[in-house]
Parts: structure tokens; sequence; C-alpha cells
């Protein structure tokens, strides 16, 4: 074996590149490497020990010797070269007698200890490579404490790895330690995983440094591995589309037509027997979009005209519902119509990746983009798409981009219940051609769209979803729901870097980097629209200053730079839970202005014997009076600019004494008043115990809120998401 020189070692595909050589690649690379020697056998280590300043460290490498430590491989605390070469022969008949013969060994300067953490990239089967560092050496698999990021890692990036990790004290001088050189290793991991850095010019199969030695005279690489491409996406074969780069040439698509078609075809509708083709074509008669049946004998279906085949139809859109082996087919007479969309399943999901790929090709030989397979449509109430029974619902300004067609009718019909109103709604199920990326991409330039969902389940190009996001952050809030990863986590993973990272945590880095907001569940993906939709005019893309009128949108926060919020409710629990609840989710309730107690006292609010605070507990309820709330939170803003509001009512509270829910109302109509007097304040109303109220009586506070633009929700922990998910893209990270 030679040492590198002049360049990266070729990637080999099986070789493993010894210790030394990766320390010679990364000495080129800027990262700072014990000064050391080679030799290929214990009578050279005298000569390679020799002016190498004491303590050493001697460690042997070849075959088996991935951990060295755990084959009697490494060697500390050598006084010289004489100390070196009977360890080296000591060690020789250790591994002998272990049936490894060691290719050479590596006689190097022991690093003055320090904090241990270890630096590593790995290859994601969906995001490709992703920067990990984490506290190091003999700590990393006990503590699990590491951070991720898809490279390339900004600056920013590192800094909030660092941060995020448990054992951060450690780095910043714990009990009395002096503070670590965190600039220093910040430069590492930017060396490694930033632009420019190690990740692009290797095929970076596995690559760990573990340990780094972080002291406050910097930090040292004293340990590198770097096995190549040994742990390539397994997946896909040559036939799957998912290789296929040529849907990166068609850049700029422009999506109008697909949400707003002059014309809609159905393929599929039977004349005899109806099935999901007939469903679409009654779908669709509600929308009144000019509408064509394909069929190759009857004159109409469902009072659809018909065309023999989609050759003859006009349209922009086709929606394709015929058994998975006749799709290409159809795919292949669709010349002329800009989008077809293949609801039917049995494709790739279904283990037919051999079919998905002709579809794919058929698809490009037409000149049309595909749309799924399986997945069921385009909802558009402006431009007459459905996939939904019924009206179509209000036209409005949230879009939607989900692989699973079921769920996205979900999202769609119970939002508009909790008042969304949508731009565009795609379904891309496989995503074998259009992906979410693309659309997500073209959506961060459509003027009728001021928020995003997304619900995936396989980010497909995770490079090109990672690229969509950083191309809309901080203009286009992006609200993820993502759905388990299955087949996505599988790989051979040989080093314990590999196998320290779940998937999950891959999408936390992504959401991290791109300021997208990672929800856990459907509920929580609606009330976070609902509230980017609600206060859309209010949430402001970050800017530098706090803006200081009420007329403008607030971006305040707390003492500890955190958001604030400032919380009124009715006193006891509920408010001590609220502020708990709020506090988890990363909010800060900053404390009321000394200035306001006094007149806060005088309008009735506080608990008894005790001075205001925040939360502010104030009566509510039938003792209440239903301005009061209107009228704190318009003394204490005037003085404090809180950025968000959340009111909360027990509903229950409304209806112990009585019938009439217009105590309710009057109180919603106060929070709409206060609303509207503060147009840059954002205020949120929780509605607990919502099912003590009488039929009909929520959907009633609901609209008075509405009216003024402030989102309800049923419980403090679903407005708290809420209001975190805006407070985060305000924040711009
Ligand atoms: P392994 O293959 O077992 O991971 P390492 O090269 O990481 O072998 O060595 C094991 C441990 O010895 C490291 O975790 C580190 O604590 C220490 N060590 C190794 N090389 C040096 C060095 N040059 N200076 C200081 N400590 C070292
Ligand atoms: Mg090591």
């Amino acid at each position: 074996m030679t040492a590198s020189t002049g360049g990266p070692p070729e990637a080999s595909g099986t070789s493993r590149f010894a210790e030394h050589e990766v320390k010679a690649l990364l000495r080129e690379w800027g990262v700072a490497v014990p000064r050391g020697a080679t030799a290929a056998s214990p009578a050279e280590v005298t000569a390679a020990a020799r002016g190498l300043t004491p303590p050493l460290v001697l460690k042997a490498h070849g075959p088996g010797l991935v951990h060295k430590s755990d084959a009697g491989a490494v060697r500390l605390g050598l006084s010289g070269p004489a100390e070196a070469a009977s360890a080296a022969d000591e060690m020789l008949a250790g591994l002998v007698s272990r049936g490894i013969t060691p290719d050479g060994f590596l006689v190097e300067e022991q690093a003055a200890p320090g904090v241990e953490l270890i630096v590593g990239v790995l290859r994601d089967p969906g995001f490709g490579p992703v920067l990990l560092t984490g506290l190091g050496g003999v700590w990393t698999e006990v503590m699990r404490d590491t951070a991720l990021c898809l490279c390339p890692a900004s600056e920013a990036d590192a800094r909030r790895m660092l941060a995020a990790l448990r054992g951060a004290p450690l780095l910043h001088g714990h009990r009395g330690r002096p503070a670590v050189d965190s600039e220093a290793l910040v430069g590492l991991l930017l060396a490694i995983g930033g632009a420019g850095g190690l990740w692009e010019r290797l095929d970076l199969g596995e690559f760990e440094l573990n340990p780094v030695i972080a002291t406050e005279e910097g930090v040292v690489a004293v340990d590198a591995r770097y096995l190549p491409g040994m742990a390539e996406p397994t997946g896909p074969g040559p036939e799957e589309p998912r290789q296929d780069r040529s849907r990166r040439e068609t850049p700029g698509q422009d999506f109008t037509a697909l949400f707003e078609p002059r014309a809609v075809a159905v393929v599929g509708a039977s004349a005899s027997r109806p099935n999901f083709g007939n469903m679409f074509l009654e779908f669709y008669k509600a929308t009144g979009v000019p509408l064509v049946a394909v069929h190759p004998e009857a004159d109409e279906i469902n009072g659809v005209p018909t065309v023999p085949t989609l050759a003859e139809a006009d349209a922009d859109y086709a929606l394709v519902a015929v058994p998975a082996e006749r799709c290409a087919e159809v795919m292949r007479q669709a010349k002329g119509v800009s989008f077809v969309q293949v609801m039917s399943g049995g494709f790739g999901e279904a283990g037919a990746a051999g079919l998905e790929a002709e579809l794919v090709r058929a698809a490009r030989e037409a000149g049309v983009r595909l749309l799924g397979p399986n997945c069921m449509g385009v909802y558009s109430p402006r431009g007459g798409q459905t996939f939904i029974g019924g009206e179509p619902g209000p036209p409005g300004h949230v879009a939607l981009i989900s692989q699973s067609g079921g769920l996205a009718g979900e999202v769609v019909r119970v939002g508009e219940r909790r008042g969304l109103a949508f731009s565009r709604v795609a379904t891309v199920g496989n995503s074998a051609d259009v992906t979410p990326a693309e659309l997500l991409g073209w959506l961060g330039g459509d003027e009728h769209t001021s928020v995003v969902g997304m619900y995936l389940e396989d980010p497909r190009d995770g490079r090109a979803l990672f690229e969509a996001l950083m191309s809309v952050r901080g203009r286009l809030p992006v609200v993820l729901l993502v759905g388990g990863r299955s087949g996505q986590g599988r790989r051979a993973a040989a080093s314990h870097t590999g196998g320290m990272v779940g998937d999950g945590r891959v999408w936390r880095a992504l959401a991290d980097q791109t300021g997208a907001v990672l929800v856990g569940s459907q509920d929580d993906l609606i009330g976070a629209l609902s509230f980017f939709q609600s206060h859309a005019s209010r949430i402001a893309p970050p800017a530098g200053a706090v803006a200081n009128t009420a007329r403008e949108p607030w971006t305040g926060h707390g003492e500890d730079g955190l958001p604030s919020v400032l919380v009124i409710g009715p006193s006891g629990g509920a408010s001590v839970l609220a502020a708990d609840v709020l506090d988890a989710a990363g909010l800060a309730l900053a404390a009321l202005p000394d200035e306001t107690r006094d007149v806060l006292k005088a309008l009735g609010a506080g608990a008894a014997g005790t001075s205001p605070a925040n939360p502010l507990e104030v009566p509510v309820g039938p003792r209440g009076r239903p301005e009061l709330v209107r009228e704190v939170i318009g003394a204490i803003v005037a003085r404090r600019p809180y950025p968000d509001v959340v009111a909360h009512v027990n509903v229950q509270s409304f209806f112990t004494f009585g019938t009439s829910a217009d105590p309710l109302y009057a109180y919603a109509h106060n929070l709409a008043r206060a609303q509207r007097d503060l147009p840059g304040a954002r205020i949120t109303l929780v509605t607990r115990n919502g099912e003590c109220a009488p039929p009909g009586v929520e959907d009633e506070v609901r609209a008075i809120a509405a009216g003024a633009g402030i989102p309800v929700y049923r419980s403090m922990e679903a407005a708290a998401v809420a209001v975190a998910a805006a407070a985060r893209f305000i924040r711009g990270a």
C-alpha cells in the first residue's frame, strides 16, 4: 500500500484504505491529524518513530482491523522509539495468535486529552450524503448523542449541530475545564461536510473520524476510516425510474394546466359496470370542467360524450383508471395531453418495478408528464379539478402535495370543515415522474399559494426535495407530515455511524436545515396550515427588527430569544398546563411589563391576591365580563407587543348554569374585535371541552373567529404546534 499523494484515493468499490492513507487525504483538506509514520514490520518501527515527539501511539492496520482496539491493535503512551518497537513486537504476536496478519504499523504522536467527538459522512438511501457529529470515542455508542445535517452543511448548520448535542456543555468548558476551540470544530465540520468539502470529492460509502479530539488549542482527528462505496443504496436497479435523471432535464415545467385544465379526459369508465372512472366522471360533473370520456365503443358514459382513444381527446389532463398492464398502452396514445394521472395501483409499490419503468418510458415517448401511478387525482376549486365527491370547496391559498390519495382527500374535506381553502392539491402516489420536489418548486412561484402542506412517505429524489425546500425557504411556509419510510431504511451499515441513524432523524435534519415545519399527525398538519392561512398577513418572513407598531406583524421574542406568547384564560390548572405545553413547544411566555400591573388589577384580571402574570388569569365563563378579554389584550399589547396571543376557554363552563351559548359567542366576538383592533398581533383561540357544547355551537364560535382571521383549536397542544410552526418560519430556521 502506498500513501495517497496529489488527490483522493480512487474508489475501488471494495478496498478499504489504511488509516494513514485517509489521514494523508485529511491533511490535504486542511484537517489536523497527528504527525506519524508507517512501518512495514516491527523492525522498522524504531526508524519510523524517530523524529516524532513522545508520547507515541502505535497502531496496526490491515484486514480484520476495522475496530483496532478490540483486536489489541492500539497502544497509547509509548515513551519513545524503543518502547514503540517492543510494543510492535508484542502487538504482532498478539495479532498473529488471533489469526490476524497486519499489513503494517502506524506510529504517531499522541494528542493531548480533550473532548472526543465523532465526525462522519454517511449515505442515506433517500437523501444522499449526510454529515454526522456527536460525542465520540468510547461514549459514542452509549450516549447516542449525535446530530445530523444533509450535505452541504452551512456554517449555521454546523453550529446548530454542535448546539443540538446533549453533551454540548462539555464543549463549552464543563466543571472548570477550558472551553474547546469551537471555531476549529465548525471548520472541521465544514471541511468534511460543507460546500466543497471532502464529501463532494469521494464516493463516500462510510467515512468516519472517531475520535476527533477537541481542546482549547484546536481539533485533531486521531482516527480515520473510509470504506468507499460500501453502502451505496441497495434498492432500485437500473430498470427503475428512480435512477432516471432525465426528469431533471425538464426544468421549469409549468403546472398551471394541471390545476386549471381547459378540458379533462377520463380513461377507464365503464359503459356497463360503474367503476372508479365512472365515479370520477360524476365528481367532475359537479365542477363544470369540460369533460370527455375515453371508451372504444360507447357514445356516452354517465351522460358524458366519449372518444374512442385518448389520441382523439382534446384535453390538458387525463385521468387513467385501467388495470396496470394497460396503462403504458394508454400513455402511448396521450400525445398532446400535457398531464396524465395514473390512478391505478399495481406498479412499483406492488413489486412491479418493470411495469412502472415501462409507464415512465411511454410517457417520455409521448412527451407527457405523468402523475402517479397509484394515487387519486388533483383538486383545485379554482380550476375545476377534483377527486372528491360533492361540491368543490372555496378557492383559497393552501396547497397540498400528497403521496397518499386517501389522506389527501381527508385533509381536504376535514380541512375545509375547519375553514381551510385550497389553491392546488396534487396526489402523486409513487411519484415515478413528477415528484413532490418539482411541484413544490413550482408552487414557490404560484401567486395563488401562500402555504404548502406535504404528506410524504418516500422522498423519491431526496436531494431535489432538499433543494426545492431551500428554494422556497423564508418565502413560502412548508408543513411536512412524513409517513413511515418502509423499505428505505434498509442499508448495510458496517460501522456504528450508519447503524445509529434512524430515518426519522434525517427528516428532522432536513426540516432544521430548510426551515420546513415537521408535524407528527394529520390533525397537526391541518392545524398548522390553518394557522398560516388565518394569519397569513401577520406572518412576516424573517426580518431583522421587531416591528414596533400594532399595524405591522410582530416578531418579538422573550428575554431568552424565544418567540413570546401571551396566554389568557381561566384560572387554575388549565393555565398552568397551558404554560407547560407552550414551553414544551419551544415558546416563551415573557413576563408582563410592570406598568400593566395596575391597569390590569383595575380591570379585574389576575388571580386574587397575586400580581397579574403570564399566563394571565381572567374570569371566563358566565361570571366573567366578555369584554374583559379584549380590554386586557389591548392594555397589555399597547405596552409590549407580544407577537402571539393565545386565549383559551373552557367551553363546558358556559353550560354549567344554563344552556345559552350567548356568553360564549360574546367572548368570541370580543376576541374578534381585539384582532381587528390589532392587525399585527396573531390571536389564537383554544376552545377546550368543546364536546360539552350543544350541537352547532362550536361551528358558530369558529365562524365568528374566522371572520376576524382567528384560528381555533380544541386543545392547547394543537394550538401550540401551530403557533410554534409560524414562530419557526418567522425565525427563518
Ligand atoms: P479504533 O480502531 O479502536 O477506533 P483508534 O485509532 O480510534 O482505534 O484508537 C482508540 C483510542 O485511542 C481512540 O478512541 C483515542 O482515544 C485513542 N487514540 C488513538 N490515537 C490517538 C492519538 N494519536 N492521540 C491520542 N489518542 C489516540
Ligand atoms: Mg476509533
